[in-house]
């Protein structure tokens, strides 16, 4: 079963958020599966078709939360290319499985709960040590990563402001890395106080040189914050446009963006594109897990 379809990415003009001469664009990436996080599949796509490649292993190992859109965008991937997927979960397991763990459980995944403690010093259970198991880190934040995150598809020549939003800043990495010259990307942070993001995102970029542009102001309180004013504007969205958005990331980047945009922020004439990184809990209407 084909459980990813890239040829299902589209772009789509925001007429909702088109303001002060700002012509913004979206790039529909949470269409390749409705619980698959389309960014998360890139950043996974050269860990897996280049290194954990089906027989190579016996099994991919990966690090997530009980509400991670990584682990389950990593069991998907894994049951796409026919690998075993095993998730190291941070805590004692749950007596009712979140609907992110139920879902990656129906794609093939075995957990292994850790306690708090081991799961921050990232102890890989001693089984999972030998040559035998490949080990993607958490939220998939490696260079190869990046590199997947470079093939996401879209016409670099027509915008000058890319926008994503940011967790590990993998993503982001991929995008610079990849963009044409003379346009910029625009990361929006949805953590508080992650202080060390500008240095972790330069440590994935082929060129050191590289300006950063990232906007820490739209975290709503931190990470899975959310207000009733964020939630308004999710509705308000999805009521004038159709597009579906999650409160952990992608309503904080078009919220981010709307208001950047409505208070002349953003160069008038520009062409920009906002990268909807998809995610399970976008379907609409949304899901509030924790
Ligand atoms: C994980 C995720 C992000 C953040 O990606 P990073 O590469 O970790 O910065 C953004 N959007 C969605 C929907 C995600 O699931």
């Amino acid at each position: 079963m084909k459980i990813i379809d890239e040829d299902l990415i589209m772009t789509e003009a925001v007429p909702f958020l088109s303001k002060n001469g700002v012509n913004v664009h979206v790039l529909r990436l949470d269409k390749i599966n409705p619980i698959v996080s389309g960014n998360k599949w890139f950043k996974l796509r050269f860990h897996l078709e280049k290194n954990a490649c089906k027989g190579c292993y016996k099994s991919v190992v990966t690090f997530g939360g009980a509400y991670s859109n990584h682990i389950v965008a990593t069991a998907a991937a894994c049951e796409n290319f026919g690998i075993k997927s095993i998730g190291l979960i941070r805590g004692e397991e749950p007596k009712i499985h979140s609907h992110t763990l139920q879902a990656a459980a129906s794609f093939g995944m075995q957990f292994i709960f850790l306690s708090r403690e081991d799961y921050k010093e990232k102890h890989v259970p001693a089984t999972f040590k030998s040559e035998d198991y490949y080990i993607i880190p958490e939220g998939g934040y490696s260079l190869l990563g990046a590199a997947g995150a470079a093939t996401i598809p879209y016409h670099k020549d027509k915008y000058d402001l890319v926008a994503c939003a940011v967790g590990t800043g993998t993503m982001m990495a991929g995008l610079i890395n990849s963009k044409k010259t003379a346009s910029q990307i625009l990361g929006f942070s949805t953590l508080k106080n992650h202080t060390n993001l500008e240095s972790e995102v330069l440590n994935l970029l082929l060129d050191k040189n590289e300006k950063m542009h990232i906007n820490h102001n739209y975290h709503f309180g931190g990470y899975a914050k959310y207000t009733a004013e964020l939630i308004q504007f999710m509705n308000d969205l999805f009521d004038q446009t159709g597009i579906p958005t999650d409160f952990v990331y992608t309503a904080k980047l078009f919220y981010g963006i709307q208001e950047l945009i409505t208070t002349g922020q953003i160069k008038t004439g520009s062409e920009l594109l906002l990268i909807h990184s998809g995610g399970y809990k976008a379907i609409f209407p949304y899901e509030k897990e924790r």
